[in-house]
């Protein structure tokens, strides 16, 4: 599954560097994440960075971008151009 970023998100800008693939970005009122390049970290991290370092727990599972494990992998090997 990718990650979503709630509306309790508060702009703090401590998740956007830590995402290895470049999927958050400042939405226009609150951060965002391109669900088609997040992993769940899946072939950089063992866990989800961005849940790490949010200070107010606002990145949850996005349950409508369910995904398995292998399809997180290979999105990943398809953004790294492998
Ligand atoms: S789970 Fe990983 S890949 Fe997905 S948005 Fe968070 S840091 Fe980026
Ligand atoms: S770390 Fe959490 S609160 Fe801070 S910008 Fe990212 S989603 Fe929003």
């Amino acid at each position: 599954m990718a990650l979503m970023i709630t509306d309790e998100c508060i702009n703090c800008d401590v998740c956007e560097p830590e995402c290895p693939n470049e999927a958050i970005y400042p939405g226009d009122e609150i951060y965002e994440i391109d669900p088609e390049r997040c992993t769940e970290c899946v072939g950089h991290y063992d866990e989800p960075q961005c849940q790490d370092v949010c200070p107010v727990d606002c990145i949850p599972l996005d349950p409508d971008r369910k995904e398995t494990r292998e399809q997180l992998q290979a999105k990943y090997e398809k953004l790294m151009g492998a």
